[in-house]
């Protein structure tokens, strides 16, 4: 009896608990790690969608870029803080789907360290090089990449980023090598590009948008079936000869595992509220994001779709031999 009744206790003490959670959460600024330089196209994204979060939510998300291995420093981070939902990551295709493959000693696992938010924006990849680069079109760079593609600097944000796994499917796929040159993140890396220090690279649209309208950098394909409406005279790899390159990214929005539920479900809510807003969405657009469907906002479609880009990209990257440098 008296330990029912304790049990009991213990139960309402708990529903309490988890009351108290919901209704006062948040009271203090969240902090949204981007596992990247500022600049490039993972912090802009955290920074476009945390922006108006912050109002759905009263208090201020706080963007903290802790750059290194290929965002997986970060993301280790993140998924170590305390499971409060103070403290949100913007985790992309690499740190959720590439790393496990190519970190044998990766400190979290995407598919279990998470409470899943939601998806932020897919990224189609384009493939661009500095302005002056000698060539025209998608395949005179194939053919100076193949002539002496050694010699020239790609510019990727570390071993298991977007830009390096994409680029290591590119080059895999024309048979080129090229010296690789690691940054903290692609916005850095794009600054390089523009002044013409390193060559080449591929990266998630987000990031070039601007440079390539201004002229700065010269795209040469995009990787997508259609062409994107942000950059609608760049072409898609299918009209420029290389239909078999084929990648998008994303960028989405994760928990420590045990955050509680009720705040994994107002930090949802935040989220799609920011990509139905309009001038939300139109940032997101005008730098050629791609908004998730309603359909694809939970957090549980995340969950199974980092399991499936696990899954996905294993494979490829272990055939294109590649290892954490
Ligand atoms: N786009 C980068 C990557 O290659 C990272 C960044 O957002 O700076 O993964």
């Amino acid at each position: 009896m008296k330990r029912r009744i304790v049990v009991g206790a213990l139960a309402l003490l708990g529903l309490a608990a988890t009351g108290a959670t919901a209704q006062t959460y948040p009271n203090k600024p969240i902090t949204m790690i981007v596992p990247f330089a500022a600049g490039g196209p993972t912090d802009v994204i955290a920074r476009i969608v945390g922006e108006h979060m912050s109002r759905t939510l009263g208090q201020q998300i706080v963007v903290e870029n802790v750059a290194g291995a290929g965002g997986t420093t970060g993301i280790t981070r993140g998924a170590r803080a305390t499971p409060d939902g103070y403290t949100i990551m913007m985790g992309h295709m690499g740190t959720h789907g590439a790393a496990p493959a190519l970190y044998p000693n990766l400190r979290y696992d995407p598919t279990k360290d998470f409470e899943p938010i939601g998806m932020a924006a897919g990224t189609p990849i384009l493939i661009v090089s500095k302005k002056d680069f000698p060539a025209t079109d998608l395949k005179s760079f194939i053919a100076v990449l193949k002539e002496r593609g050694d010699k020239l600097n790609e510019a990727h944000a570390g071993v298991g980023s977007v830009s390096h796994t994409t680029c290591t499917m590119f080059m895999s796929q024309i048979g080129a090598k090229s010296t690789r040159v690691a940054y903290r993140g692609t916005g850095p890396a794009l600054n390089d590009l523009v002044a013409g220090q390193v060559d080449f690279g591929c990266d998630q649209i987000v990031n070039l948008v601007q440079q390539v309208n201004a002229g700065a950098i010269k795209a040469y394909a995009i990787a997508t079936p259609e062409r994107s409406p942000a950059l609608p005279n760049v072409p898609t790899t299918k009209e420029a000869g290389l239909p078999d390159y084929q990648v998008s990214a994303w960028n989405a929005v994760f928990a420590p595992k045990g955050t509680p539920k009720d705040i994994v479900a107002r930090l949802n809510d935040a989220l799609s509220k920011a990509i139905d807003d309009e001038a939300t969405a139109k940032r997101l657009l005008d730098l050629g994001g791609v908004l998730p469907t309603k359909a694809e906002r939970s957090g549980e479609w995340l969950g199974q779709f980092v399991a499936s880009e696990v899954a996905r990209w294993t494979p490829v990257l272990k055939a294109a031999g590649v290892k954490a440098e």
